[in-house]
């Protein structure tokens, strides 16, 4: 299956890729976590990308778009891919459909995990991950639960750059839910519940 997960930043979409994935074993992409390991090992992607990140503002387009194609390639990604962060823009999605027709692959799903911009706010600011397994939980966790990792906040979790996050997902982003409706591939869920609650809802809209 080729699915996209939509929803602000915040929304939930990374937790439930990451269940979706231990369940079901999908290629998990998340360009979040790509451009964050490029960050982090100083690649030329890595320079390109951080300036942006940090602001809250999205990488451009072009980058983004060869960072994909490159990342199709890899073997993982034959059976089918859970796409978390990608496409986030018109022209992105429209390059998503020419990866995947140049594929001959369908888009099964995009689907929406729909969260209200005051609580997405709040849970951002509450966010940390782990920086062994990339675990994401909460303040209230002081060593990772899956691994006993280190917990961290993400630099461009501070509030302003949250606000300007959630100003470019309306701007931006928002858009792709009227794309996939047109494409009639669009699902959504509440994701303002209990993370098992959502799951339970995701795997029955995927049919799963
Ligand atoms: P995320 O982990 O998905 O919240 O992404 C963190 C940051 O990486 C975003 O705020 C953007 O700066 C950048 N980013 C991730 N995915 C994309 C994308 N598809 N297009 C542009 N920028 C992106």
């Amino acid at each position: 299956m080729n699915i996209v997960l939509l929803g602000a930043p915040g929304a939930g979409k990374g937790t439930q890729a990451a269940k979706l994935v231990e369940e079901f074993g999908f290629a998990h992409v998340s360009t979040g976590d790509i451009l964050r390991a490029a960050v982090k090992n100083g690649t030329e992607l890595g320079l390109k990308a951080k300036s942006y990140m940090d602001a809250g503002d999205l990488v451009p387009d072009q980058l983004i778009i060869d960072l994909m194609n490159e990342r199709f390639q890899q073997p993982d990604c034959a059976e089918g891919v859970l796409l978390d962060g990608f496409p986030r823009t018109t022209a992105q999605a429209v390059a998503l459909d020419d990866m995947l027709a140049r594929m001959n692959r369908p888009l099964d799903a995009a689907l929406l995990v729909d969260v209200p911009g005051e609580v997405i706010i709040g849970r951002a600011l509450n966010r940390r991950v782990c920086k062994d397994c990339g675990y994401v939980g909460t303040a209230a966790d002081a060593a990772c639960p899956k691994c006993s990792g280190e917990m961290y906040q993400r630099t461009d979790d501070t509030e302003d750059t949250v606000r300007n996050r959630l100003d470019v997902y309306e701007k931006s982003t928002s858009p792709l839910i009227d794309y996939y409706r047109g494409k009639g591939v669009l699902k959504t869920v509440d994701g303002d519940r209990p993370v098992d609650v959502v799951f339970a809802d995701m795997k029955a809209l995927l049919g799963l």
